[in-house]
């Protein structure tokens, strides 16, 4: 899957095209206090994922706090992205906003000649990312768009008790009642006909006690 046409939609993968958030490192520690950056990180199109569109509307933004020496940086990581989700109800396009934080350690590779050295619980922190260089260019907009990813919300609705669509016209309930909906069968009968449906495949005479009667 090598190709490289910058198509509308963006896979979940990679992050996009053009996205970077640095600072060096030397800065840093050179200044011994913390290094405040905000970055700006567009997405064009939309996004897949959860079997649903994520439509972006404005840029990611992203504020970081960095600190720490030579040994190690500390970033704290805030980020904010707006994108429209069609609701999982009535497919109306809906507008939702996911800010989360998260923390990185950046820490120099450590320079082992030759054979693995089993460094303990370094390699478990999941927050640790090795540099080449800790005094160098240090780009976290990969890390963003990770932790991005993972906090796209499954399901969205439009409103908290929204009606959905009429299963036999289409319209949107919420707009108001279709002419089917006051010809519609009979509750009972929908459940009825359920239990038909449903009763087919089912092994007879199966004790459906609920109270769990379960005497031995
Ligand atoms: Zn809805
Ligand atoms: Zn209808």
């Amino acid at each position: 899957m090598e190709k490289s046409n910058e198509d509308f939609k963006t896979g979940i993968e990679v992050k996009p095209l053009g996205w970077s958030c640095s600072f060096k490192g030397a800065a840093v520690i050179e200044e011994r206090g913390p290094l405040v950056l905000r970055c700006e990180l567009p997405i064009s199109g939309s996004v897949e994922h959860w079997g649903q569109e994520y439509r972006f509307t404005d840029p990611v933004v992203v504020d970081a706090t960095v600190s720490g020496d030579a040994l190690g940086l500390d970033v704290d990581i805030v980020f904010k992205a707006r994108m429209e989700v069609d609701c999982a109800r009535c497919l109306e396009a809906t507008s939702c906003e996911v800010s989360e934080s998260f923390q990185l350690f950046l820490k120099p590779i450590p320079e082992n000649k030759g054979d693995r050295v089993e460094d303990g619980n370094a390699e478990d922190d999941e927050n640790l990312v090795l540099v080449p260089s800790i005094e160098g260019e240090i780009d976290i907009s990969g890390q963003v768009w990770e932790y991005l990813v993972v906090s796209l919300p499954e399901k969205i609705l439009c409103c908290e008790g929204c009606l959905g669509l009429c299963p036999l016209c289409g319209r949107n309930r919420n707009r108001g009642e279709c002419s089917c909906s006051t010809s519609e069968p009979d509750p009972r009968f929908a459940v009825l006909a359920e239990l038909i449906e449903n009763g087919n495949d089912e092994a007879p005479g199966k004790g459906g006690n609920r109270n769990g009667n379960s005497k031995k």
